[in-house]
C-alpha cells in the first residue's frame, strides 16, 4: 500500500521518498514494505512522527487484517 506523505507531520528524510513531481511518499524496500517498519516487531519505527494516512488507518480493522494478508 502506498503512504503519501500530505503534511508535515516530521517524517525522517531517510524514510521519505519524492517523486519527479515533488509528490511525496513513504520510502518502500525491495520488498515493497515501509521502511519504517521494525522488521522483528511489525512495529513503526517513527510511531510519534508516522504520517496522517497512516494514523488514520485503524490498527486490527479488516482493512487492516487484509492488507497485512497480502505482505505476507
Ligand atoms: S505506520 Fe509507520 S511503518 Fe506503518 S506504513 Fe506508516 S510509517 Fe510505515
Amino acid at each position: 500500500m502506498e503512504v503519501m506523505i500530505i503534511s508535515d507531520t516530521g517524517v525522517p528524510d531517510k524514510h521519505v521518498s519524492v517523486d519527479e513531481w515533488g509528490g511525496e511518499t513513504m520510502l518502500r524496500l525491495e520488498d515493497g514494505w515501509c521502511s519504517a517498519v521494525d522488521r522483528d516487531t511489525f512495529r513503526c519505527t517513527i510511531y510519534e512522527n508516522r504520517p496522517w494516512i497512516c494514523r488514520e488507518f485503524e490498527m486490527g480493522s479488516d482493512e487492516c487484517k487484509d492488507e497485512f494478508n497480502v505482505i505476507r
